[in-house]
């Protein structure tokens, strides 16, 4: 179908004029919805050049068609507190495209959650999953709900109400959604059970569940995991390993404990984690034994990462900071969108960071990611760099219909094996005629052409 991906037919002036024209357009149909404009905005850039060189693509449309979700389902969700007060929730699903499968992406649990996030990871995952080469549509979903201080009751009476809605629209072969902020394995567990119950059915529809009842191995590890390899690959572009070098990393959730636990395995140090109230510093490296106390704090006693400085001698803690102060070589931001600002990507790049990787959705602003493709480091957009989670989930979902169990090495090797194409593929679009590789560029031309392709062989539906 795609006809050209080298040669642009219009100057640069004039796909920035058509970059311009399509965002108005974009904006007057989401007016408020800025995270979604940023996503956007990134791929039109990467793709308009695209599109001009390709006439069946502007024919089509597919740009316009595809920045308009499938559907949207909206709904409430009443539950009780467990000092009997009704409370009341939004709950949303954005089904963003279910072209090349069904649609497939988390769930996202906090109070910052509203329908223009969710539109911008639902966006970024069509791309994203389009990448990891397996059959999945792109959606999220989520609600305004803050898990913090509630207590387990709390959470699976929340789960289950949210559930009572979903489970209309959820299903093996149309919808499967996930974990993403806010929402792990406790809440993964809690919402299966509903479903279960509503369905009568132990269907495959929820990925991420516990390997005692059909989730993969290896599931909760692949986000973090991918992403590092991500950063090896890139990395191997320029003859380096991660053998010595020392990395931050942003967040201490799932993504973050997992990237540190990688990046020990292949040599690296990390020496930060952070949350929403500030930063530790480690500079004798977050090792298997810390890090472990770290998923203790995090996953069972669900305490803040400023009790680490209290526990380790020789580390300290920064109130109120993000970790892109700290001199390293790697950065992993693992946190939440919009975490690297400006003036964290300069400051990164003068402490002589010359590889990012990103785990968390679109942590770095338009002007970071700037700073980075300016400087021409290795630089790994999240769509790429953390399919690692989506592509473990497409596994888990093809045992779940096959009624099979794959063992770790083997997901661990078919990981290995989806990142390394992913950043294949990305290296084959990015190029930049030098041997510079921009991977934002790559990415997204990868991931739209095949959806692009599926949009026009499936015909104007
Ligand atoms: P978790 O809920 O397990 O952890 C999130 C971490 O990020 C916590 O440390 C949290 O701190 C911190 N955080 C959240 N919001 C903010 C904020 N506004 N400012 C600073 N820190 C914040 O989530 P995950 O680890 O699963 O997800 C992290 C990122 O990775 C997200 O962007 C997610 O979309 C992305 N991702 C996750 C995948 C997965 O498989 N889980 C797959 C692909 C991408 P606090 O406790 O203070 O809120």
């Amino acid at each position: 179908m795609l006809v050209t991906v080298s040669k642009s037919v219009v100057a640069k002036s004039d796909i920035d004029s058509l970059v311009n024209a399509f965002m108005e357009s974009v904006i007057s149909q989401s007016t408020g919805q800025t995270e979604f404009h940023q996503a956007v905005h990134e791929v039109a850039k990467s793709v308009m050049p695209i599109i001009q060189a390709n006439p069946i693509y502007r024919e089509a449309k597919v740009l316009e068609r595809l920045v308009i979700p499938d559907s949207v389902i909206m709904f409430r969700v009443v539950w009780v507190d467990d000092s009997n007060e009704v409370r009341i929730n939004n709950g949303y699903r954005v089904r963003m495209s279910g072209l090349i499968g069904p649609y497939k992406g988390g769930l996202r649990f906090h109070p910052l959650v509203n329908l223009g996030v969710l539109k911008f990871l639902a966006f970024e995952q069509v791309l994203k999953n389009s990448l990891t080469t397996l059959p999945m549509g792109g959606a999220k979903g989520g609600a305004d709900f803050n898990t913090k201080g509630r207590s387990d009751g709390e959470i699976m009476r929340f789960c289950q109400a949210f559930m009572n809605e979903l489970f209309h629209y959820i299903g093996p072969d149309i919808d499967v959604p996930a974990g993403d902020i806010g929402v792990g394995e406790r809440e993964i567990g809690y919402l299966y059970g509903q479903y279960r119950k509503l369905s009568g059915c132990f269907h495959g529809s929820i990925t991420g569940k516990s390997t005692n009842w059909g989730g993969s191995q290896l599931r909760p590890e692949a986000t973090g995991y991918g992403s590092v390899y991500f950063a090896n690959d890139m990395l191997a572009t320029r003859g380096e390993s991660l053998e010595g070098k020392i990395a931050t990393v942003s967040g201490s959730g799932n993504v973050a404990q997992y990237t540190v636990e990688k990046l020990n395995a292949l040599g690296a140090k990390a020496i930060t984690l952070s949350d929403s109230n500030g930063t530790i510093v480690d500079n004798d490296g977050i090792n298997y034994e810390k890090l472990a106390w770290v998923k203790q704090l995090k996953n069972i006693h669900r305490g803040r990462i400023s009790e680490y400085a209290n526990q380790f001698k020789g580390s300290t803690y920064l109130p109120g900071k993000r970790p892109w102060d700290v001199p390293c070589d790697l950065a992993f931001p693992s946190a939440t969108q919009n975490e690297v600002e400006e003036e964290d990507a300069k400051q990164l790049v003068k402490n002589g960071c010359y590889c990012v990787s990103e785990g968390a959705n679109m942590p770095s602003t338009p002007e970071a990611v700037d700073v980075f493709l300016n400087a021409r480091i290795l630089y790994g957009p999240g769509k790429a760099a953390n399919a690692g989670g989506v592509a473990v989930s497409g596994l888990e979902m093809n045992q779940n219909a096959g009624c099979m169990r794959r063992s770790r090495d083997d997901v661990d090797n078919q990981l290995r094996c989806i990142m390394h194409s992913i950043h294949e593929n990305c290296v084959k679009f990015g190029r930049n005629g030098d041997s510079f590789v921009d991977y934002v560029r790559g990415a997204n031309i990868a991931g739209f052409v095949k959806v692009a392709d599926a949009m026009i062989q499936q015909g104007i539906v």
